[in-house]
């Protein structure tokens, strides 16, 4: 069965987008550690990072870095934090995380917005992509 997040690319799944390109899709995380926190995935459906081949990998990373920017412009925050975890969506996906605190890259404090505050926040930070 196609990975929720396969299912998003699809458009059978709602989500709150941020960039997108042929091969990549941006999208706010439902449950955020903090406010901006992006995923970024590659279109092809692979579980692990390091299984992705080399192009895919490297494409990734160059689309994760131009979301941070457009991240950074918007959400107000000392840094942009990444991270590689994996253990819930079998989908290869990048944590982007505006930090103030290394409370925010630690997946236990989780901030409540409305889906009006995520649709927002997700035009605003699309708004400054540079794809
Ligand atoms: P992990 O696989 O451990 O890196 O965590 C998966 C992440 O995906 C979590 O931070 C979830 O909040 C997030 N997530 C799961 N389903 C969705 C969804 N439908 N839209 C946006 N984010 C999601």
């Amino acid at each position: 069965m196609a990975s929720i997040f396969t299912q998003i690319i699809q458009g059978n799944i709602p989500c709150y987008k941020v960039a997108e390109n042929d091969d990549f899709l941006a999208f706010l995380d439902i449950n955020p550690n903090a406010k901006g926190h992006t995923l970024c995935i590659p279109k092809i459906e692979v579980d692990k990072l390091f299984d992705l081949d080399q192009e895919t990998y490297h494409g990734l990373m160059e689309f994760s870095r131009k979301v941070a920017k457009a991240l950074e412009k918007t959400v107000p925050c000392k840094r942009i934090g990444m991270s590689v975890i994996g253990l819930e969506v079998p989908h290869v996906h990048v944590h982007l995380i505006p930090l103030n605190h290394m409370e925010d890259i630690r997946f236990i404090q989780k901030t409540e917005m409305s889906a009006q505050q995520l649709e927002g926040l997700a035009q605003a930070i699309a708004s400054h992509f540079e794809g």
